[in-house]
């Protein structure tokens, strides 16, 4: 049980005695990552917590988030120098913090809390939970030990972080233990009709022409069941979106049923590339990243890689298993 682990009480003992709050989340933030740093965030607010939320830049909120409680956003360059309690989410390591990762030094405490499995703590409590589907799950039980209001801000921001990091539910993380916790999430006043329109149902429709793009040029490798694809900067202009409303396009091309693992390389600016994993289970993707020098969990990972697209292709290629 989560909330018998001795890292849960100290980090209990560490939210209710401090009066200000300095939160942050990985660069590049995804609906667990915001949702668990703002649903913890307006749950403090609401308990009378003096409250700031960022992330690393660049400082792009996906378009997807924007019905989030934005208004503890602040941008990296105003956080705190020297933070009284540093909490950070979702974030597997301090360098997915991006420019933040120096409160670590700075902050009299720092509190890490993430489910990711290959997280050996930076803090000085660690509440990693690789059990936990989402890292808002960890943060519904915190709120809730703590006795903090969840209103329907909270709720609905804790509910988008754990919709998204099990795929609305049908990911092998998904535990009786995680529906029991959305279920709570809905008595508390999130809807599962508005989180799903924002998160699934509205796209630009230039998302259509990028999406249209990148099925267009995807290339399925029998031998290694293996199919990727390229996003490019062009696809971007001409589509009118930024990278970061790009997340779910991998979701588009990872369903090939000839395929058990998903790349999609997307173009950074300066020759660098971005490249997000995804596996059906057999290959573990997570492994495949940290030996290239990022991270995640075995079906879903990712890197970012000095060189071409088709350079980061062969790196992943070689270390997948051959039919
Ligand atoms: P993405 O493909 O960006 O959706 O990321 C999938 C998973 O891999 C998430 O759990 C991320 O936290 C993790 N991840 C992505 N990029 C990196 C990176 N550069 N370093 C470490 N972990 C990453
Ligand atoms: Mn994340
Ligand atoms: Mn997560």
């Amino acid at each position: 049980m989560i909330r018998d682990l001795p890292a849960f009480r100290q980090a209990v003992e560490l939210l209710t005695s401090a009066t200000s709050l300095t939160l942050a989340c990985h660069v590049g933030p995804d609906g667990d990552a915001l949702g668990s740093m703002l649903g913890l965030g307006a749950a403090a607010r609401a308990a009378g917590k003096k409250v700031e939320a960022s992330f690393g830049e660049p400082f792009d909120l996906p378009r997807t988030y924007r019905f989030l409680p934005l208004d503890l956003l602040v941008p990296p360059g105003e956080v705190t120098e020297a933070p009284e309690l540093f909490v950070t989410f979702d974030a597997g390591s301090a360098d997915r913090l991006g420019v933040l990762a120096s409160r670590v030094a700075t902050a009299e405490t720092v509190l890490v809390i993430d489910h990711h499995v290959s997280n050996t703590g930076f803090g000085t409590v660690d509440l990693i939970v690789p059990d936990a589907a989402a890292t808002a799950e960890i943060v519904y039980h915190l709120v809730s030990a703590l006795g903090w209001p969840l209103d329907e801000e909270a709720a609905t921001a804790l509910y988008t972080g754990i919709v998204t990091d099990t795929g609305r539910f049908q990911y092998s993380n998904t535990k009786p233990e995680t529906l029991r916790v959305a279920a709570a999430l809905v008595e508390a006043g999130a809807r599962p009709e508005v989180v799903g329109r924002h998160v699934y149902e509205e796209v630009p429709f230039g998302y259509l022409r990028v999406a249209g793009a990148v099925l267009g040029r995807a290339v399925l490798e029998p031998e290694y069941r293996l199919v990727w694809s390229v996003l490019t900067g062009d696809d971007l202009a001409a589509g009118g979106i930024g990278l970061e409303d790009t997340d779910d396009l991998i979701d588009l091309i990872r369903i090939a049923e000839e395929s058990d693992v998903a790349v999609l390389v997307k173009e950074l600016d300066r020759g660098r590339v971005k490249v997000s994993l995804r596996s059906r289970g057999r290959v573990d993707v997570g492994a495949v990243a940290v030996a290239l020098g990022g991270g995640g969990h075995h079906n879903a990972a990712g890197f970012t890689w000095e060189g071409t697209a088709r350079d980061a292709i062969a790196e992943v290629r070689v270390r997948l298993p051959r039919d």
